[in-house]
């Protein structure tokens, strides 16, 4: 494995991680606050339960303290049945208590420490001692007897008017606690909420942290593949030799060049050039200076032709050369210069052909093929242009004298030679 691919792969893991570390703060910052979310959404009933039952009490504590005093007069002002329990005063009065005592009760269990406990117990105990007297003083009363409903009276207006008074600071004391511990708790909620929305916060700045990172690694793996997707594309269209274009490319240009000089109504001129004799320069020189010498006429020659033109190796020694906008006279001139350039004294020979109009592509290559062959039976180191596919072999003429073989174009070619 190469060192790149090692840093490859270590920046791939180290993403990797990275994306899981964010990931993973994302998802840790989010319970967070939502567990601080549920948190305040706890204490917020409590605060509420705590408020109502303050709130409750305090109402159920003035209506326990009507209907005593309601019941009581009846009594006192003898009212015939009036200390019956079925008693209008006196029946609201026993509901009123019952309904007082169950409301503080469930105070009690939201109560945690002593003093807190010690209050309840002062509301509790004085009710109950309240309860105890008016028992003692409805006996007294349903008794019949003068003296006990004498001491009854009293009790009501001394006694029992004594116990109500401590029943009501006690309550008013025990109302004030449960309304501080409600606000207590709903401090405690807004901290709670607080907490929750800086974790919430947190979250989401991780998650925008993930987004950006994850859409900056795409866009680099992106970036990463379109480079290489051009690099394979230059490779498979590139002779690895010459560094010139390869058969590959001839065979998807040339059908696309026909095409244009259709359109355009312009010359295209297919050449094949090949060294002759390379055979033995291989034999004398070696291989490798064949090589360079491949190279070297392949880069010089590509350099003097146009932007449109092409050349492209063909196969071994050979090369092809497709020259639209351009005529066969031009295009021998054209090979004549390159004569120039080609190292060692070596030579070539060449095969021109000019696009009849109408013919496939690959019969251009042929007939431009046939006059190369025909250029290496004539001696080599020359170039010969193609019969048209009308002619007969015979009519083959040399260039450049022999322009008959060339068909009349309508439009001039814009070759610079
Ligand atoms: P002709 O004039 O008839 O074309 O003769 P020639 O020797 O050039 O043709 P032939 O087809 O007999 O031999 C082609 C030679 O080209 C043989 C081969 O060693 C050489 N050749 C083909 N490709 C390469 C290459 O990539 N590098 C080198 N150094 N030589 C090559
Ligand atoms: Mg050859
Ligand atoms: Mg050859």
């Amino acid at each position: 494995m190469t060192s790149s691919q090692n840093r490859d792969r270590l920046q791939a893991a180290i993403s990797i991680a990275l994306l899981a570390l964010f990931f993973v703060v994302s998802i840790f910052f989010g319970w967070l606050g939502w567990k601080a979310n549920l948190q305040q959404q706890v204490k917020w009933r409590e605060s509420n339960r705590l408020t109502y039952l303050a709130l409750e009490t305090k109402f159920l504590a003035a209506d326990f303290n009507g209907w005593q005093t309601a019941y009581a007069f009846d009594v006192v002002r003898g009212v015939p049945g009036a200390t019956e329990d079925e008693a209008f005063s006196r029946r609201h009065f026993l509901d009123s208590s019952q309904s007082f005592e169950l409301e503080v009760n469930q105070i009690k269990s939201h109560l945690k420490t002593e003093s807190e406990l010690e209050r309840w117990n002062r509301v509790h105990s004085s009710f109950q001692r309240y309860m105890d007297v008016d028992r003692e003083v409805i006996a007294a009363y349903r008794s019949g007897e003068a003296q006990e409903i004498q001491r009854a009276n009293e009790l009501v207006l001394g006694r029992e008017i004594d116990l109500f008074t401590e029943i009501s600071h006690s309550t008013e004391e025990l109302i004030v606690l449960v309304l501080n511990l409600s606000n207590q708790i709903l401090q405690d909620a807004e901290s709670s909420s607080n907490w929750s929305y800086r974790m919430m916060l947190l979250c989401g700045i991780c998650i925008l942290f993930l987004l950006n990172f994850s859409v900056s690694r795409a866009n680099r793996f992106v970036d990463y593949q379109r480079k290489l997707l051009h690099k394979i594309g230059k490779i498979a269209h590139t002779d690895g030799l010459t560094g010139i274009a390869n058969r590959r490319v001839w065979d998807e240009e040339l059908p696309k060049l026909v095409e244009q000089a259709e359109l355009q109504e312009k010359p295209l001129t297919v050449v094949i050039l090949d060294l002759d004799h390379f055979k033995n320069f291989n034999d004398t020189r070696g291989h490798q200076a064949g090589d360079v010498l491949l190279r070297t006429t392949a880069q010089a020659w590509n350099a003097q032709l146009r932007s449109g033109d092409l050349l492209a190796r063909y196969g071994g020694e050979e090369f092809g050369m497709l020259l639209p906008k351009c005529g066969p006279d031009n295009a021998y001139k054209i090979v004549e210069r390159l004569r120039l350039s080609v190292p060692d004294d070596q030579t070539f020979s060449a095969g021109i052909a000019l696009w009849d109009g109408q013919e496939k592509p690959e019969d251009t290559v042929a007939r431009a093929d046939a006059a190369l062959y025909l250029a290496k039976q004539n001696g080599r180191n020359r170039s010969e242009f193609a019969q048209l596919k009308s002619l007969d072999d015979a009519d083959a003429t040399k260039c450049p004298e022999t322009k008959t073989s060339v068909p009349s174009q309508s439009a001039p070619d814009t070759c610079t030679i």
